[in-house]
């Protein structure tokens, strides 16, 4: 009996142990395996909590990326919310299931940018129509892209002297829903900054204003020990590099990557071509994690760069190579339909297919 005992006490042992090596070999090869999508609706709870336990910890996904704008029931500013949104209690049901798997939750408001999408202005500049950097332009007229007015999305001024006030009530409030210590703003693609006819921003250097604004949500933000993170591609040369005006900046924004603190964390997205741009973030000094999105041989072969990067580069570059983080744009409850029916996967364009190739991917690593 005694030696039963002992060779399942060995075995116990041994098999902690190999778990345990394993674990640490994944996350020495690739600390960060994310996943950014929507917030699902209070309906989609359910199935977005099966697929948080059953899909993504089980494939080893230690981070999520949770895009809630306006789909929150905030108190500080209940006039922001949307109706229906998501509750407290919503929110702690999707915390406690990432808690229990290790899955980091980074809650996501879009910030500076992305506050109206075509003809539609979102809450913020609704409510505050004050903190519009382009009022003359108005999104009823939108047509299209591209169009006269260059409307891609809205602006908040990130110079107007109230904005910040609304702004942090409004991740203090998130972060705290969430118990998290990880906040992401969005940041992407601002096209309008800057503007001629804004009476506080115009002449200002577009660089020297966005770098303001990331300084400002970083400083704010690390007050309590929390951790900024933002999409990359303004931190770009889009001319330069050839990147052009979407995954890179062609509006004078690129210097401020000279400009923000060290510890933003950089999100590089480049769904086309696996644009080796997580290098340039390493050597400024940032942390950085590439983003693919629906093209599942481009995902391939950025994770093998970033594997690479990690293996080949100095140790004090090394460790700023943080992982992968696969991007899904499209609502999560239509996602989850998608992700769920075996149709998708006849299909060789998919952030499914795609989300797919990198659990199992990781899932061999493991
Ligand atoms: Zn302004």
């Amino acid at each position: 009996m005694k030696h039963i005992l002992l060779s399942i006490a060995c075995f116990c042992l041994s098999t902690a142990a190999s778990f345990s090596q394993t674990a640490v070999k994944l996350d020495t090869v690739m600390p960060v395996r994310g996943l950014a999508i929507a917030a699902p609706s209070q309906q989609g709870i359910p199935l977005f909590i099966k697929f948080i336990e059953e899909e993504l910890a089980p494939a080893h996904f230690n981070l999520l990326i949770l895009r809630v704008d306006w789909n929150y029931d905030y108190k500080s500013h209940p006039e922001l919310k949307d109706p229906n949104p998501l509750t407290l209690d919503n929110v702690r049901q999707i915390a406690d299931a990432c808690r229990k798997h290790g899955i980091r939750v980074a809650p996501q408001i879009n910030l500076l940018g992305h506050q109206s999408w075509a003809k539609t202005t979102y809450a913020l500049l609704r409510e505050y129509p004050e903190f519009d950097e382009t009022p003359h332009v108005h999104t009823e007229d939108y047509t299209g892209w591209p169009n006269p007015d260059g409307l891609y999305c809205k602006s908040y001024c990130p110079l107007h002297p109230g904005v910040h006030k609304v702004v942090f009530e409004l991740i203090d409030e998130l972060t705290a829903a969430f118990d998290t210590d990880l906040f992401h703003a969005g940041m992407d693609e601002v096209f309008y900054i800057g503007d001629d006819k804004c009476p506080r921003c115009s002449g200002h250097d577009k660089a020297e204003l966005f770098a303001g604004e990331v300084s400002a949500i970083r400083n704010h933000l690390a007050l309590t020990g929390k951790k900024l993170m933002i999409w990359g591609d303004r931190l770009i040369d889009g001319k330069t590099t050839g990147i052009g005006a979407w995954e890179a900046s062609m509006n004078n924004t690129h210097r401020a990557i000279d400009l923000i603190p060290k510890d933003v964390f950089i999100c590089d997205w480049h769904y086309e071509r696996a644009d080796q741009t997580a290098v340039y973030f390493a050597m400024k000094g940032f942390d950085v994690a590439t983003c693919p999105w629906r093209k599942p041989e481009i995902a391939l072969v950025q994770l093998d760069d970033m594997i690479r990067f990690r293996a080949n580069a100095t140790r004090q570059m090394a460790p700023h190579f943080r992982g992968i983080i696969e991007t899904v744009w499209s609502g999560a409850d239509g996602f989850l339909k998608s992700y769920y029916n075996p149709e998708t996967y006849k299909q060789e364009v998919s952030d499914a297919v795609t989300l797919k190739k990198l659990m199992e991917a990781y899932k061999q690593m493991y």
